[in-house]
């Protein structure tokens, strides 16, 4: 039977069209009867002779200079070591980043964890951006220093700061844009550049690589390869997915990498199952650039209808003409066509005298919508075609100490909406309900404290703004 034509055929398709079609030809599936790829489900794999079992083993990530990842016949041996459904979600997932390689993990965290095992050993340093989701600001702060790993933080946004922090020892800058949950932006051309500066003069054992987490604007919104950063790591559990029903992690990169992160990731066994890359090949990637245009679109109305809201101190979304860093948002977040793409996530902050009136706020709001509201959730995760709604300070970031938060630009009052695929009015309907409801009073005004914040910061709790 003869193989399903690749899209290599002198028209240049789509990257939309080529998210559904993969690389269509693939010596990892036989695509000649299915239309779909089945969900290969099989812990191991039959050898035909000792000896291709022991060229699988031989060939088991020593790709080396030969890095023919789309072309090679793999040799599948056992599911920690490959199988089709991740190496097809993984050919993909190159292709939506613009990567050379990508390799996939049980999770996003998986993924991060990952990364820093390839690349950092004892004594070297990371530089880290002073945000961060709270779950890597865990593993920065409190696993990486029993493996003598140093981590330093730095305002990514401060150029100079960033340049003047980087070490003999710094191996690798990390940050995430936009910052979860902030949305503050880091202009990756810029810190791209400051790496190639300082690797002007290192030996290749000593270079620092970059590395972005990619989790809130999927490569739809933006390709942190194309502006020269070295890996990307993404949570496949979001945006990726899109529905919500599975969890995993990538990370994307350049080709000496690919064997590298196989090595590790059979070694440290954290794989993604193969029955959670199928729904993210089959339904999640196709799906990826039709769902982002209208949850953005709605991410917009929503934001819009925030900032006029008297009980909203402020939205933050790279869409909104008040957005403080617009013009970079121009330059970074575009769709494969070159359009705006500001992704679907919005952050604001309700009213309040003081940081534990608004901190008293936000809990109510959430409260209110965990409660009563139709189209919010109180849920964490995010990316999702259903919108969810969360209290970072308390939830998501809690790990981070509620000074740091404030320092980082995480406001006690502070709500992360991740805006899904509903009617964006209804949306609205539900947050001004919950407005109502929650008591917020109308842009108080008075530098009195309440009794909330000064009980909270009698506890040591939080910071006085
Ligand atoms: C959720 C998330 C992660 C972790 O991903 P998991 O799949 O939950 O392990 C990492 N980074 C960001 C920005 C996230 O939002």
């Amino acid at each position: 039977m003869k193989k399903k034509p690749s899209p290599k055929n002198g028209h240049r398709y789509a990257q939309e069209t080529k998210l559904i079609w993969g690389e269509a030809y693939t010596p990892k599936w036989d695509y000649s009867h299915h239309v779909i790829p089945p969900i290969s489900s099989s812990s191991t794999f039959r050898l035909d002779s000792s000896q291709r079992g022991a060229r699988g083993f031989v060939e088991f990530a020593h790709h080396g200079e030969d890095f023919r990842v789309h072309t090679k016949e793999p040799i599948y041996i056992y599911d920690r070591l490959g199988e089709p459904n991740k190496d097809l979600l993984e050919e993909n997932l190159a292709m939506a980043e613009g990567s050379e390689c990508a390799v996939t993990f049980a999770s996003g965290m998986g993924a991060v964890s990952a990364l820093c095992g390839i690349l950092l050993g004892s004594g070297s340093e990371i530089v880290a951006h002073r945000t961060l989701y709270g779950c890597t600001y865990s593993l920065f702060k409190n696993w990486m220093p029993r493996y003598r790993v140093k981590v330093t933080w730095v305002d990514f946004t401060d150029l100079k700061a960033l340049a003047n922090a980087v070490s003999p020892q710094t191996r690798l800058l990390y940050f995430e844009t936009p910052v979860n949950p902030t949305l503050e932006l880091i202009d990756l051309n810029a810190v791209a550049e400051i790496a190639r500066s300082h690797n002007r003069h290192r030996k290749h054992e000593n270079m620092i690589h970059t590395a972005v987490d990619n989790t809130f604007a999927t490569p739809f919104c933006q390709r942190p390869i194309e502006a020269g950063i070295d890996f990307v790591v993404e949570s496949l559990t979001k945006g990726l997915c899109g529905f919500g029903t599975d969890v995993g992690g990538v990370v994307a990169g350049p080709s000496w990498s690919y064997d590298r992160l196989l090595m590790y990731r059979k070694d440290f066994g954290g794989i993604l199952s193969p029955k959670a890359a199928w729904p993210i090949l089959v339904y999640g990637l196709p799906s990826l650039a039709v769902r982002f245009r209208q949850q953005m679109q709605n991410a917009q109305v929503v934001a819009e209808a925030l900032e006029r809201d008297d009980r909203v101190r402020s939205v933050r979304f790279p869409g909104l003409d008040t957005f403080p860093q617009r013009s970079l948002a121009h330059v970074q977040m575009h769709d494969y066509d070159g359009r705006f793409a500001p992704g679907t996530m919005v952050y604001f902050t309700v009213v309040g005298d003081s940081a534990g009136e608004r901190h008293a706020n936000a809990k109510a709001v959430v409260d209110f919508i965990a409660e009563h509201s139709y189209t919010l959730t109180l849920a964490v995760s995010l990316g999702s075609i259903r919108t969810l709604i969360e209290h970072p300070g308390s939830m998501t970031h809690s790990s981070i100490p509620p000074e740091r938060q404030l320092e980082g630009g995480m406001d006690p009052g502070g709500i992360r909406l991740s805006v899904g695929l509903e009617n964006p009015d209804d949306i609205i309907h539900d947050l001004r309900e919950a407005f109502e409801h929650a008591r917020i009073s109308k842009l108080k005004r008075g530098n009195g404290q309440s009794r909330t914040h000064r009980k909270a910061v009698r506890r040591g709790r939080l910071a006085l703004s």
